[in-house]
This record gives C-alpha cells, structure tokens and sequence, in this order.
C-alpha cells in the first residue's frame, strides 16, 4: 500500500473522511501524540488498527470527537464533578473514562463496560472530527511497544505501506499521552498521567486519586501493564549525572556508541559528551521526550536516561513514561 503523507486543508480533510467512511485507518495530528484513527463504530476498521500496530487485543481505545459533539450520545455522566472537568480540560490532553451506552463497537472497547472520551485541542484534528462527526477511536500511531510519534515522519517510519494517509499538522506540541482519568466512581480516578496534572483536577473538583496497579488487582486500564514506549535501542535509566557518566565512559571503552539523555541543566555540565537535551521545564522536558528517544535510536547503541527524580505535576507522567521506555 502506498502511504501518503499530506498536509491539513480542505482537500486533505476530505480525503481522510472518505477514507476513514469507506473503513480504511489514517494517522493524524492530535496536541498529544499522533494517532491512528478508524470510525468506532466500525470493527473491521477497529481490527485494522490492532492488526497494524500489534497491539494486544486487551488494550482498549480512546474515543475522540469535536468540540460540540454531544458526549451523553455516548457514555453516561454519573457524576456532576464531570460538567466542571470538562469545562476546564476539555478540549485538551484529557481523557475522561464513562460507563459506556455501547454506541461504539465492542472491540474498540475490548469487551468491557466502559469508554474512554477524549476531546483534542489540535486545531487539524478538530477539523477533521468535525468533518467526520463521528467519534473516532485512535491509539498511537505507531507500532505497539515502540516510543510514540510526534511528527508525522515518525508515523511514516513505523507504518509506512501499512496505511494509506497521514495527515501532517506539525510537531505534537503536548508530546506525551492524555492524562486518562476515571470518573465512574464518586472520586475521579488517575489511571494515566498526562500533562493534566493530579494538582490541577483537586484545584477544579476538590479531590483526585491515582490508581496504584499493583500485582494481583484487576486492571482498570490495560494499557499501563505493558512494556511501551521503548526505543529501538539499548536503553538505561540512572539517577544522577555522575552514574550516567560512568555508565557512558565503561560503553565508550567497550566501543560502542552511548547518548546521555537529560534536562537542559546536565546537559550544560556535559560538554563532549554525546547528549540528548530534553529542555529546561517540565513542559519542554514531556514535549521533547519522544522526539529525542527518536533521535537516540537512530544516532546511540544505547541511551543512558538520567531520571528527575520527582513525581509532582506534570513529573509524574514524565517519569512513567521515562521508566517504561528506558527502565
Ligand atoms: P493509547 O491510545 O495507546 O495511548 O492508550 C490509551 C490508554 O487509555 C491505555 O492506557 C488504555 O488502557 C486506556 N483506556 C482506553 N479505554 C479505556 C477504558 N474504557 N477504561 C480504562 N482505560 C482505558
Ligand atoms: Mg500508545
């Protein structure tokens, strides 16, 4: 299969909407990640997608529809916390998680009772979903377990002659996945952290759990069981510079190629040395992230990630995602 890339206009968004109504699967832009989007109502064009990525067939999918697409169509609100949420992080790199009224299909949904809804903020994206006026559902645009894509080159790598479209708005200015958040219960529930931070939903509702997915619990959301994220590459994540230079100096000897990944700061201190520099801020070090493990892949045998050591804010999902593709 031929696999176009094209920017976002009016002739584009057409394309993908006819492509997307006839059950085929496009790649686009969201503020995010990109993602690769099927209608969810659609379960062959949903089986597309798990077939393309490798994605295991527990995993379910985030729903995402435009900005006045009436969300009771889809789920029901069981609570009134949700109307604020909304209001506040809607559109944006949030995803709430409704009992499901099973408008979607089943496999989008893995089976289960529940459906993620998310409203992007991506300008190209909207104007698709708008087009479409459908709920789409879109995973990562990538192969399953490998480190998201930021730009649509990215997509174009990992599935290449798999799909027909990518729809190219630019680099992803958010750079790590939605914060997914439970709210069928009477506390809204972190299941995923994001750049909507724990800090930011108490400062709207009052309250806000982070799920712990110990061994032995059920799993409320599949997806944070997995090995993801992961660069193809070596990959080693050290707690300070000084580990991470001698990790450096011991792969140096042995002849191969390392990269020192870290914030904007160490990188400062480490001149001559191979770096990969996420930035100075939390909000540059999620929106560089995936981009430099990209980078790293291509250029390193192996990345030494330096952790920040801290969980607070945006912190938190930073450091999920940085020990499940280099831990
Ligand atoms: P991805 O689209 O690959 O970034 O992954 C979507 C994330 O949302 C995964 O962690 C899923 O497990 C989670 N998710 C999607 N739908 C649901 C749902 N109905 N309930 C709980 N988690 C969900
Ligand atoms: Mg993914």
């Amino acid at each position: 299969m031929f696999t176009e890339i094209l920017g976002i206009n009016d002739e584009s968004v057409l394309k993908a909407k006819y492509l997307l109504l006839s059950g085929e699967i496009v790649a686009m832009p969201t503020e995010t990640v990109y993602g690769l989007a099927a209608v969810a109502t659609d379960k062959d064009a949903v089986k597309k997608i798990f077939e393309v990525k490798g994605r295991p067939i527990d995993n379910p999918l985030i729903a995402h529809v435009h900005k006045d697409f009436p969300l009771e169509t889809l789920v029901y609100i069981d609570n009134d916390y949700v109307y604020e949420l909304k209001r506040r992080f809607m559109p944006g790199p949030f995803t709430m998680v409704f009992r499901s009224k099973n408008v979607v299909c089943e496999e989008a949904v893995c089976g289960g009772d529940t459906l993620a809804v998310r409203i992007p903020s991506h300008e190209g994206c909207q104007k698709l979903l708008r087009a479409v006026n459908v709920p789409l559902v879109a995973p990562s645009a990538n192969l399953s377990k490998h480190t998201s894509p930021v730009t649509a080159q990215h997509v174009y790598a990992d599935l290449n002659g798999k799909i027909p479209l990518i729809l190219d708005g630019g680099k992803c200015g958010g750079g790590i996945e939605s914060t997914v958040l439970d709210v069928t219960g009477s506390v809204p529930r972190i299941l995923r952290a994001g750049l909507i931070t724990k800090e930011m939903i108490e400062d709207a509702v009052g309250k806000c759990e982070i799920a712990q997915h110990k061994d032995g619990d059920k799993v409320r959301s599949p997806g944070v069981k997995y090995r993801h994220y992961r660069p193809n590459c070596e990959t080693a994540l050290v707690n300070t510079a000084a580990e991470a230079v001698s990790l450096y100096e011991k792969e140096k000897a042995a002849g191969r190629t390392p990269y020192i990944m870290c914030d904007d700061e160490i990188a400062q201190s480490l001149t001559g040395y191979n770096v990969l520099n996420l930035g100075k801020t939390d909000k540059e070090i999620a929106f560089n992230l995936y981009d430099r493990l990209l980078e790293g892949e291509k250029k390193a045998d192996i990345v030494i990630a330096v952790s920040f050591n801290r969980e607070d804010g945006v912190y938190l999902g930073i450091m999920n995602r940085l020990r499940k593709s280099c831990g």
